[in-house]
């Protein structure tokens, strides 16, 4: 059975890369969402394990309007492990 490690944003470029991290194997990445999707593996970590994140952004003016994105990536291997998102 696969292990599922969940991922965490740390932090946020101004070029608008998100930087994300597992706090069980080290995995660092820097992370773009689509439609300009881009993902660099900064410490690839352990990378049989799969990673999930979550991150509640507040979307729109209206305060407490929370829209969830998910991370997930499937940890095949460093050619086949995009992460979805879903
Ligand atoms: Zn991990």
């Amino acid at each position: 059975m696969r292990k599922a490690h969940e991922m965490r944003m740390v932090g946020t470029e101004e070029s608008g890369l998100e930087e994300w991290a597992c706090p069980t194997c080290g995995r660092r990445l820097m992370l773009r969402w689509p439609p300009h999707y881009e993902k660099l593996v900064v410490e690839p970590g352990d990378e049989l394990a799969g990673h999930v994140g979550a991150l509640e952004t507040t979307t729109g003016p209206a305060p407490g309007e929370r829209e969830r994105r998910w991370l997930r990536e499937t940890g095949k291997g460093p050619l086949t492990g995009h992460p979805e998102m879903i």
